[in-house]
């Protein structure tokens, strides 16, 4: 008889998970301490995060590790972003080019995505064997670790619980996994947990006449204001997803009208203008503010009987865009694991072992990214130095990759050798910038001695 499995949560890497261990045959159930966000009421939908996501190089692989097919149609929505559109102050838009040779990542709703991954749950369903049992309003409260696998309590309706059993557990219960709380009565497991001092609150661009884009969709836009920035991504219906990153003490200082109106006008004039004043009041006193923070922990399994992925296991700040992307690359890796190796328990023992440099290394980059993103991209010696290592790239594609095109493009490498190649890289940028600076001052010496 197949094995059974729990996943606990049906979110973006749970609901993937569920059907790659369905399709190798495991008896999988999938629980989630939500209504089916596919019939759930809208006050319930506002509530879940409307955000829209770049989708790039990892995600994809995961999606298509999976199913190729079923990767096809969750993204056939999607909208190529070819580069960043910056707005300065005074209105003007530059577009920076992500891809050496034309590589781009995707805007995705977020919500639909999910119900997309929850659909094809459905239509596995239809001719597999070894169903998918779907298990909404159910919230993990306990879980037992036995001889014969894992004892999954949870809570359903009016405080009522039960229990279920289990082979083993897969944890993708975002940031403030419980699955991750539980293991660790089992387990030596280190663990962080940080906020930035950073919130986000979504705004909303709508469309122009007959569905039209007021800013170019293929791009993702970027007013950065260095302590705080706004983004937005486009959606198929012609609007855009707005997000506003600021520190807490200056988000929460905004709460009258006329505070707002004067914030927003004089740093984002063209963004008010397009998301029309009265909204942008609305937006900031009344849309969820959220928090942003980090979670890292080591180990990631309990023997062979639970494991977690996704943000469980490495919650990161959103400004490098890989959150899901690496949740989704987890879900690649382990799934090609638990395909190789002989026992789950070496499965999951590899998966540990190899996979946490790479989660530190991509933990880092999307910290540090902020700085890129709300100061770097508008400073002339970043612009320049960009310049050169694209061009780099471009000549010497075997030996040169800039890092943004290795996290974002090429999957193919580890996190920690992006990291690892692109120290090299800066050494040596700085050496050629030092160089030609030198050259400079010695033709400006004779020229000035001649
Ligand atoms: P989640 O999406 O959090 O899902 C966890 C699920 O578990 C939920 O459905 C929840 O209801 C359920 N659950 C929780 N506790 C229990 C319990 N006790 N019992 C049962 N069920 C439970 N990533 C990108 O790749 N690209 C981006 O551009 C990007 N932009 C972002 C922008 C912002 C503002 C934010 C906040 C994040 C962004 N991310 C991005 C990150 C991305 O959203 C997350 O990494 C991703 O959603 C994680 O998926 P997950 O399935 O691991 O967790």
């Amino acid at each position: 008889m197949s094995e059974s499995v729990a996943v606990i949560g049906a979110g973006l890497v749970g609901a993937l998970v569920a059907l790659g261990l369905g399709h190798r045959g495991y008896n999988v159930t999938l629980f989630d301490l939500r209504d089916d966000p596919r019939t759930a009421g809208t006050a319930i939908k506002k509530n879940l995060r409307s955000i829209n996501l770049a989708v790039s190089d990892r995600g994809i692989r995961g999606l298509e590790f999976v199913d190729s097919e079923m990767s096809a149609r969750v993204l056939k929505e999607i909208i190529p972003m070819h580069g960043r559109m910056i707005h300065t102050l005074d209105g003007k838009q530059e577009s920076q080019i992500y891809g050496l040779f034309g590589e781009h990542i995707n805007s995705i709703d977020r919500a639909k995505l999910n119900e997309s991954l929850l659909d094809e749950i459905d239509t596995f369903n239809k001719t597999a064997v070894n169903q998918i049992k779907l298990k909404f309003e159910h919230k993990l409260v306990n879980l037992n670790f036995n001889t014969r696998g894992a004892s999954v309590e949870c809570e359903v309706r009016y405080g009522v619980k039960r229990s279920f059993d289990f082979d083993f557990v897969i944890g993708a219960d975002g940031s403030y996994s419980n699955v991750r709380y539980q293991m660790q009565k089992y387990i030596r497991m280190d663990y962080s947990q940080e906020y930035i001092d950073k919130c986000y609150l979504e705004l909303y661009i709508p469309p122009g006449e007959n569905g039209a884009f007021l800013l170019n969709p293929n791009h993702l836009h970027i007013w950065p204001r260095k302590e705080f920035m706004l983004i937005a991504l486009a959606n198929s219906d012609g609007s855009f997803t707005s997000t506003f990153f600021g520190p807490w003490s200056l988000t929460e200082a905004l709460k009258k009208a006329e505070d707002i109106e004067t914030f927003f006008l004089s740093n984002f004039p063209d963004a008010a203008d397009l998301i029309g004043m009265e909204n942008v009041v609305k937006a900031f006193t009344g849309n969820p503010k959220g928090a942003l923070m980090q979670v890292t922990c080591s180990q990631y399994h309990f023997s062979d009987k639970c494991i977690i992925l996704g943000d469980a296991t490495h919650s990161m700040v959103p400004f490098y865009g890989q959150g899901m992307n690496c949740g989704f690359e987890d879900v690649r890796i382990l799934l090609g694991l638990l395909d190789e190796k002989e026992t789950r328990e070496a499965a999951f023992d590899t998966y540990t072992a190899n996979r946490h440099k790479d989660l530190k290394a991509i933990l880092k980059l999307a910290l540090d990214n902020y700085k890129e993103m709300s100061t770097k991209v508008i400073s002339s010696a970043y612009l320049l130095r960009k310049t050169l290592d694209s061009f780099l790239g471009r000549l010497i594609p075997q030996y040169w990759i800039p890092l943004y095109t290795m996290v974002s493009f090429r999957g193919d490498i580890p996190y920690s050798q992006c990291v690892r190649r692109e120290k090299t890289q800066q050494k040596i940028l700085k050496c050629i910038e030092l160089g030609s600076i030198t050259v400079v001052a010695i033709a400006a010496y004779w020229k000035f001695k001649k």
